[in-house]
């Protein structure tokens, strides 16, 4: 009689411990996260550095730039290999270059070409003219610019003024190798 009762009682045992840390953690753990496991991350700016995540806010210890929230960052992010048919798919999108006018016109060295159809507001002067764009805010903005160190920046700025469906392409233009959407 002991040999069985005894496993039994175990199984019985760590059966019960399972419901009941299953339990505890579902009603415990979503209020109390927020308040203490805020995250923050680099402004992101396309270097290693952006993966880094520090558990209060200061700076980015490799490149010094301010830290934000983790959960400040909304826009999505795609692979340079897939840009041409994401752009065949996504019709409506705006594509954003932040480059310079000169990169933009294919005047500077080395030229990496540009995306058919697109916009060019430098990234510095995106900020000074969000209102000539206010009207893009509910469409999809596909932001670019040469290696991606640009671009993240821009499409950080942008959700953070109202623009609800950023999405960044990684790599930049000196990643793209498709003809096929490209100037
Ligand atoms: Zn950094």
């Amino acid at each position: 009689m002991k040999e069985i009762t005894a496993p039994l009682l175990f199984l019985i045992f760590s059966f019960s411990l399972i419901l009941c840390t299953s339990c505890t953690d579902s009603v415990a753990s979503q209020p109390s996260k927020k308040k203490n496991g805020e995250l923050y991350q680099c402004l992101p700016c396309g270097d290693d550095c952006d993966k880094a995540t520090y558990s209060k806010t200061g700076e980015c210890e490799q490149c010094h730039m301010q830290l934000v929230k983790k959960s400040s960052i909304t826009f999505k992010s795609i692979e340079p290999s897939t840009i041409c048919d994401y752009i065949k798919t996504h019709p409506g999108a705006i594509l954003l270059d932040v480059r310079t006018k000169e990169e933009f016109e294919g005047k500077a060295n080395p030229n990496f070409g540009t995306l058919k159809n697109s916009i060019n507001i430098p990234v510095q002067e995106l900020e000074s003219k969000l209102s000539s764009i206010s009207g893009l805010k509910n469409k999809e903005v596909l932001v670019y610019c040469s290696h991606s160190h640009r671009s993240p920046r821009a499409s950080y700025l942008l959700t953070q003024n109202g623009f609800t469906n950023v999405t960044n392409m990684a790599g930049g233009m000196s990643t793209v190798t498709d003809k096929a959407c490209k100037n």
